[in-house]
């Protein structure tokens, strides 16, 4: 059994721990305050020319595509290279991901044909499109099967109607992929198609932003009234959209749970540090024992949650099969894990913890979203329990081959 990170995975996490700390954490300040003045608006926390500037960097340094396959451009590093790079970036409040931002990916290597590589996935490889998933409804969000949204044939055309909430990125993005019912008998069994629906066309509305808890997630409404599309645009089989789409929500999973590391890494060296300086009746806190438990569980449940998304990363590099019992376990071990070592942060922080001089407040938002979106913990617990008590997964460890 090796736990060790290879030469390659340790300079990975290297090169993106100085992208962070030269480029992302100078612009933490800028970020905190833009998101006081942001209101109701939709403006991004970052200029399309800081944008730029970042993606440009990231190209330079070879941090572009990091799971993207070699052919089309990337480095083809696969999912734990990914998860050690947004361990890294989560450390900071500054909203960057390396593009292309990695589940629409998938759903497209997936599920492209050639003519849709061309026009779809090679661009958007280079980072000259943006895209969108439209998958959840008012009615419809852990229970997505559940969706209204239908696409209907009429000759060689679909026509779409329904209504998207909480699409992330709709304002900005180039393509959606919607996810609609062709069959409202077979539904998630063979009855949910994806499209390609380009932006601007007629009858596709992005409605209002929808502001939540940190300014860096607004998703949108997006309102499909009699959107046509030809039959090119269907991504993948008519019907086979559900398998693709939950496996997308999968690669989220795994993301969200190295975040949520990386986040809880930085709170804990931030404890720690706190710990040892801020002395109060006469004794540095880290000598009062409820406050070393604070930093010796925080301690020891990151451990855990990081070598859990590891382990995930991994299998899921080693081909050996969908790992969605684990996925599920590090969605719910990793968000609530940082969401306890965010609340002691603060405690610690006693009231500096509270204010925005410090981003552990945001990160204690932050996370509060991660435990609902892509799935909430309830859902989840739900279906880990539902592959043991089933006997379609277990926790054994594979053998090496
Ligand atoms: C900031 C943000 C960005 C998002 N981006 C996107 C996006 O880009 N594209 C997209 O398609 N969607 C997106 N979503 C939607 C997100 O994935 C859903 O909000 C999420 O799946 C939960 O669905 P829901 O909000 O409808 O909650 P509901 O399904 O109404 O569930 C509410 C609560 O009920 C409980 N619950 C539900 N079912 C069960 C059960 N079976 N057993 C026990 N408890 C249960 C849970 O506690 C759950 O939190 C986004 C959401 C947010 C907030």
């Amino acid at each position: 059994m090796e736990f060790a990170l290879t030469w390659e995975q340790q300079a990975l996490k290297e090169l993106v721990r100085d992208f962070v700390e030269s480029e992302l954490m100078p612009l933490e300040r800028t970020v905190i305050a833009r998101e006081a003045q942001l209101g109701l608006g939709d403006a991004d926390l970052l200029t399309p020319e800081e944008i730029a500037r970042l993606n440009n960097r990231a190209r330079e340094l070879g941090l572009w595509g990091l799971n993207l396959p070699t052919e089309y451009g990337g480095q083809g590093l696969g999912m734990l290279a990914l998860c050690l790079a947004e361990e890294e970036l989560a450390k900071t409040i500054t909203p960057y991901l390396f593009p292309p931002d990695a589940p629409n990916l998938d759903f497209l290597l997936a599920c492209a044909n050639e003519d849709q590589k061309e026009r779809y996935l090679l661009p958007y490889a280079r980072g000259e499109k943006i895209s969108a998933i439209a998958a959840t409804e008012p009615g419809a969000g852990s229970d997505v099967a559940a969706m209204q949204t239908t696409a209907v044939r009429d000759g060689n055309e679909w026509v779409i109607n329904g209504t998207k909430i909480f699409i992330s990125r709709a304002k900005r993005a180039d393509f959606f992929i919607v996810m609609a019912v062709t069959d409202p008998v077979k539904r998630n069994r063979g009855g949910i198609t994806a499209f390609l629906v380009d932006q601007g066309t007629p009858g596709l509305v992005v409605g209002r932003p929808i502001p939540t808890m940190t300014a860096d997630m607004r998703p949108y409404e997006v309102y499909l009234n009699n959107v046509r599309v030809p039959d090119s645009q269907v991504l993948g089989e008519v019907g086979g959209g559900f398998v693709p789409m939950s496996n997308r929500f999968g690669v989220r999973r795994l993301e969200f749970g190295a975040r949520c590391v990386g986040m809880a890494q930085r709170m804990l060296d931030a404890m720690i540090q706190q710990a040892n300086t801020r002395v109060t009746f006469g004794q540095p806190l880290a000598e009062r024992q409820m406050v070393q438990a604070m930093i010796a569980d925080s301690a020891m449940e990151l451990q855990q949650a990081r070598l859990l998304v590891y382990y995930t990363a991994w299998k899921a590099d080693q081909g050996l099969g969908n790992p969605r019992l684990e996925t599920s376990m590090v969605k719910v071990a990793a968000t609530e894990m940082a969401q306890r070592v965010a609340d002691r942060c603060i405690q610690i922080f006693g009231g500096m913890g509270l204010t925005k001089d410090w981003p552990w407040e945001w990160m204690y938002r932050k996370i509060r979203g991660f435990r609902i979106i892509e799935g909430p913990s309830e859902i989840h617990r739900w279906q880990i329990s539902r592959f043991l008590t089933r006997g379609t997964a277990s926790l054994d460890l594979p053998t090496s081959r």
